[in-house]
């Protein structure tokens, strides 16, 4: 577990993303952070992060996960992350590594059901609980060797069946923060991003809240107004 790519890729004086160093792991911490960061950079992506070894494992999620478990979403193993970025939400600049805008979808705790998280990881084949608010019960991450451009670093995250299985589609149903409610354009919009280019990373019938009594309409027109002034 390192963040040297991490630090690599990214200039921290530019990006609003977090800086921060590898935590010693504490043998006695039981509770494993688990979160999923929507993405809308040059392609939209669900950023899956397992705490683990002081650091936050990483894949990226194209499709984001499905409750189905005859359906298998692809997964790209990407750098460690630093526990700290389990909490952004954000812009990153436009010109910068993952330019564009980032919402905390889903979060909560992971239990992993592989007695061994290291060799399970070495073999390619990680079972665990998820107790999240949107995603929850009985999951696994598979290596797959031989598709997806980086062979090796993809994996299929696949959920088991178990109660919380459901041919529900999460990803359209529920696109809001866990930690605002904010809609990617909404995100865009408070923090100076690209509030169209995010929107597109929003489901259509999300645009419009069923109960337009909390945000009104007229006040996120006006914000569009002053974004396009610069
Ligand atoms: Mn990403």
């Amino acid at each position: 577990m390192s963040l040297e790519k991490y630090k690599e890729k990214r200039n921290f004086r530019v990006t609003p993303e977090p800086s921060a160093e590898a935590h010693k792991s504490a043998s006695s911490k039981s509770d494993l952070l688990y979160v999923i960061q929507k993405h809308r950079a040059s392609q939209l992506h669900y950023d899956f992060r397992l705490e683990w070894g002081g650091v936050l494992l990483s894949w990226a999620i194209p499709k984001g996960p499905s409750l189905d478990p005859s359906v298998k979403r692809l997964a790209m193993e990407v750098e460690d992350h630093p526990l700290e970025y389990g909490k952004f939400e954000g812009v990153i600049p436009e010109g910068e590594y993952g330019g564009g805008t980032v919402m905390v979808w889903d979060n909560g705790q992971w239990i992993p059901e592989s007695d061994n998280v290291e060799a399970a990881l070495e073999k390619g084949d990680l079972k665990f609980t998820l107790m999240g608010k949107k995603l929850q019960g009985s999951w696994v991450l598979v290596r797959t060797h031989g598709f997806g451009s980086k062979p090796e670093k993809s994996w299929l995250l696949i959920k088991h069946r178990d109660k919380f299985a459901s041919q529900k589609d999460i990803v359209a149903e529920e696109p809001r923060s866990v930690l605002s409610k904010r809609l990617l354009a909404d995100i865009a919009r408070e923090n100076g991003g690209d509030v169209e280019r995010a929107a597109t990373g929003d489901p259509a019938k999300a645009a419009k809240p069923k109960d337009k009594s909390a945000r009104g309409s007229s006040k996120s027109a006006g914000r569009r107004t002053s974004k396009n002034a610069h």
